[in-house]
């Protein structure tokens, strides 16, 4: 017989935000928190936090490296890899024990521990139990993408899930995949003393942003670790404590081979839905396996709501944050709010930072013409700030549509972009989106904020952009 259950969450992360206000609105409800891996979901036990907390020591070291450009005579003598890593599991263990503790001790919750599968619509079997929710919250995240690399199933690699167990630091270092994760752990392993080389399918370094923003990005992190792009890695194998991985160059087909001690696969993620089997349950999925919801964040079965990575739309812990609280207002309190994408916004860790938000410059003028749109960008090196840092290179980029001056998209490479570009996002949800306030409002001299506001100050064709671009 089944077990009945006001409300079943799978996943342990974004959507357990939902268990104090549903006991809020239903004192007497009964919860069930279903999932097979350490409470917390990804951000906490594998993603966002765990990744965030090596860079930091990462950031530290490449700073402390730059001291004698600035008259400093510092060595760093030694680096106690296994220190940081057991510092970083030590802090996330901490927080996922008070979860798992609230979550076995909330009275009228159920937390299982175990993998969730649909056998008919609103019930699930959650290892020898069946249970059956009247409203289901499915936020079973993503996975790491393994893609198909003859002789793979024979060499030990790690994802970036398995490299939080390392212990001792990796002599080198072969990265697959040429993105946001590929990036972070890159810089933080070469930072660390590993000979990293990342090898991307794609032609561009970073993918996602503006093409000008990923050459910055590749050629600083350039000077502490190699990156081969447009080569695809065909295939994988052992030679003695080592792995060889070889590639195809995608132009010319020429073939090249790369040796290390470890290999870290990071080729984007994947659906978990292989295990949920939604279809059993009348929940769609698309052809990749992410789940289909409508604006409201409801599935293809009413009262079944599914956010987050499981979405495969916008695969960041802050979107998730966004879309629990659209799912709060509607699958709660039976509002009819749409989740709102217009200026999503994200960041990668490395140095120097990358950050972007809202339109790439492509994206905005096929929807507004090359006419339509206006190009503003500054220079770090150009403000006080930047120049007492030495900053080279790294630049603002603010896109904004002509008639209204309204901010569709902005694009940033330096120190602090993830920090800097919150001005950015803040106006992007505001009515009118304007760029005036960023340009009427004092800004703080001479700290980096500036360099915001001058890009915002700069505005110009695109053409004149890449002009400037090229020739300074
Ligand atoms: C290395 C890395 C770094 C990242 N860095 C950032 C960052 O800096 N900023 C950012 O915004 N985002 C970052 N992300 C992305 C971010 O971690 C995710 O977008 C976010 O955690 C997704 O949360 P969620 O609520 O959708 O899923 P979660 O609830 O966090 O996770 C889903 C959970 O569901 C469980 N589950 C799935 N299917 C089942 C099932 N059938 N039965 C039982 N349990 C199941 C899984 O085990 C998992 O624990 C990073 C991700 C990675 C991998």
């Amino acid at each position: 017989m089944a077990i009945d259950y006001d409300l079943v969450i799978i996943g342990t992360g974004t959507a357990t935000s939902l268990i104090e206000p549903f006991l809020h609105r239903d004192p007497e409800g009964r919860i069930a928190v279903i999932d097979r891996n350490t409470p917390g979901g990804i951000c906490l036990t594998r993603g966002c936090i765990p990744s965030k907390l090596l860079l930091y020591p990462a950031e530290m070291l490449h700073t402390m490296k730059q001291g004698s450009e600035f008259g400093i005579d510092a060595t760093v003598n030694d680096i106690d890899f296994p220190g940081v890593m057991q510092a970083m599991r030590d802090n996330i263990g901490e927080d996922i024990e008070t979860l798992r503790q609230g979550l076995q001790q909330a009275e009228q919750v159920d937390y299982y521990r175990d993998v969730a599968r649909f056998v008919e619509p609103y019930t699930l079997a959650v290892g020898d139990t069946t249970i059956r929710g009247d409203m289901i919250v499915l936020c079973t995240g993503s996975k790491p993408a393994i893609p198909p690399i003859e002789g793979i199933d024979d060499v030990a690699f790690h994802t970036s899930s398995t490299l939080l167990d390392l212990t001792e630091r990796p002599d080198s270092m072969v990265i697959v995949g040429g993105g946001y994760i590929a990036a972070e752990y890159g810089f933080f392993f070469s930072q660390m003393g590993t000979d990293v080389t990342i090898v991307g399918r794609n032609p561009q370094f970073l993918p996602a942003e503006e093409p000008e923003i990923a050459a910055v990005a590749q050629q600083k992190l350039m000077e502490h670790l190699d990156i081969v792009t447009n080569t695809e890695v065909r295939a994988m194998s052992s030679t003695g404590g080592d792995v060889t991985v070889t590639a195809v160059n995608r132009d010319d087909g020429s073939e090249v081979s790369f040796e290390a001690s470890e290999v870290l696969i990071a080729t984007g993620r994947a659906p978990e839905t292989d295990i949920l089997e939604p279809e059993k349950g009348g929940v769609e999925v698309d052809e990749h396996g992410w789940i289909v919801v409508d604006e409201h964040m409801q599935t293809s079965q009413p009262n079944i709501w599914a956010l987050g990575d499981a979405t495969g739309r916008h695969l960041f812990k802050h979107v998730a944050n966004h879309e629990v609280e659209v799912v709060y207002h509607n699958a709660l309190l039976g509002h009819d709010l749409s989740a709102d994408y217009h200026a999503v916004p994200h960041a990668v860790f490395t140095s120097p930072e990358v950050a972007a938000v809202g339109m790439g410059e492509q994206e905005a003028i096929e929807k507004y013409g090359e006419d339509g749109i206006l190009v503003g960008m500054h220079r770090y090196e150009d403000t006080g700030k930047g120049d007492a840092m030495h900053v080279t290179d790294a630049f603002v980029k603010v896109i904004v549509e002509r008639e209204e001056l309204r901010i569709l998209g902005a694009h940033i490479v330096g120190p602090m972009a993830s920090v800097l570009i919150q001005e950015i996002i803040t106006q992007m949800y505001t009515p009118g989106r304007q760029v005036h306030p960023l340009l009427q409002a004092m800004h703080i001299h001479p700290a980096l904020p500036e360099v915001v506001q001058r890009a915002c100050s700069n505005l110009m064709t695109p053409e004149q952009y890449h002009h400037r671009l090229e020739h300074g």
